[in-house]
């Protein structure tokens, strides 16, 4: 078995009572049948309080005011002080390392939803890499697991992550670079042509994002819409969508992006913001980066068992996007200042909207497979 992981994994652990957002609230956390039937055998004076703050039926714990039932006031787990930290849950004592599973390998990542696992992961100024190391553990099968698209995406997935890192190159185009690719790699694998797939890199390393490759990027991109259009679109197609984890979500994003659109409500004065949130927080370029490598690496070779590559890519680029917008946002809202803490809020807010709910990071892949908002040309413009 090989476990892959981001070399910064390691350096991660929980700052409980100093973390600004404690992720034991605002959630409603599911036990495990392993710790249940440990919370049912636990004896001791602790016993009657975990018994009675447990939803038996739900399998998860209570929560008062939205806050886990053994969270106390000093923003610590009673279970881990009063119990011992082997009692936690599967969630609580994995969260906020989050694991895909494929056959031979499992890949580990630190979820953005985590304040603190957010402020190592964007306070990283070089580039991200992973290390793969091999642990001995009997050989699993999945049943009918596609090795061969595996291996692919594999590849492709090395190739992406090298044009998303690239920094001879504007981010701008690594991105529009990024969603051609997986556009063409998804042709492939419709017509059930995969034997391309070594082709295809072939020619988009070649065309790297020279003369020819612009003069297509003209071509393709849609005409008769704007960029701010866009941006706006994409807001109205997703929100509704979305369950909502936390209460004010909605209003927090009501009031933010009124700030945003009345500002900029043409294009050329989205664009004219932008700069200006470039030119005063500059690190964003690099926390751009790392923001696309943190989605195709924790979502792109889950394609595996979808076929979904185009839409893990249009994810990756929507949801830096969202982003980069609530950030444009609060730093107009801020009277033009933003923080590193700032961009930090904001992706965990953000990841945990989507990523704590299973029904929203697959609403959010259909709509990116089906809605016209999402289209490949559309996408082009932002
Ligand atoms: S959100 Fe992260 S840092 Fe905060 S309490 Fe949970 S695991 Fe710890």
């Amino acid at each position: 078995m090989q476990i892959t992981f981001p070399a910064f994994y390691k350096e991660f652990s929980c700052i409980a009572d100093a973390c600004p957002d404690t992720c034991c609230a605002g959630w409603q956390i599911m036990i495990d049948d392993k710790s249940l039937r440990k919370y049912r055998r636990f004896k001791g004076p602790f016993r009657n309080r975990l018994h009675n703050d447990i939803d038996w039926e739900e399998k998860s714990f209570r929560q008062y005011d939205r806050r886990c039932a053994f969270l106390n006031e000093d923003n610590l787990c009673d279970i881990y002080s009063e119990a011992g930290p082997e009692m936690l849950c599967d969630t609580c004592r994995k969260y906020p390392r989050h694991i895909e599973e494929f056959e031979g390998l499992r890949e580990y990542s630190l979820s953005l939803s985590c304040p603190e696992a957010a402020r190592i992961f964007l306070s990283r100024k070089d580039r991200t890499t992973f290390r793969t190391i091999e642990k001995s553990s009997p050989k699993e099968t999945y049943e009918d697991f596609d090795y061969l698209l595996f291996t692919a995406l594999m590849d492709t997935r090395d190739y992406l992550l090298s044009i998303v890192q690239d920094r001879t190159i504007p981010l701008e185009l690594r991105r529009k670079k990024l969603l051609a690719c997986a556009h063409d790699f998804q042709l492939s694998l419709d017509k059930n042509e995969l034997y391309q797939w070594e082709d295809i890199r072939r020619r988009h390393q070649k065309s790297g994002v020279g003369e020819t490759f612009l003069a297509k990027l003209k071509k393709w991109t849609a005409s008769g819409t704007d960029s701010a259009s866009c941006h706006k679109q994409i807001w109205k197609t997703v929100i509704p969508e979305m369950e909502v984890l936390r209460a004010g979500w909605h209003e927090y994003l009501d009031n933010i992006l009124k700030v945003l659109y009345k500002t900029c409500d043409t294009e050329t004065k989205l664009s004219e913001c932008c700069q200006e949130f470039l030119n005063a927080y500059p690190d964003w370029e690099i926390q751009e980066e790392q923001l696309l490598v943190y989605w195709i690496y924790t979502y792109f070779c889950g394609a595996v068992y979808d076929g979904q590559i185009s839409a893990k890519i249009k994810m990756a680029v929507i949801c830096t996007s969202m982003i980069h917008d609530l950030a444009v946002a609060t730093y107009l809202a801020n009277d033009r200042r933003f923080t590193f803490n700032d961009l930090v809020s904001i992706c965990y807010r953000f990841s945990r909207e989507l990523e704590h709910s299973d029904l929203n990071l697959n609403e959010m892949e259909k709509l990116m497979d089906e809605d016209e908002t999402f289209r490949f040309e559309n996408l082009l413009l932002l």
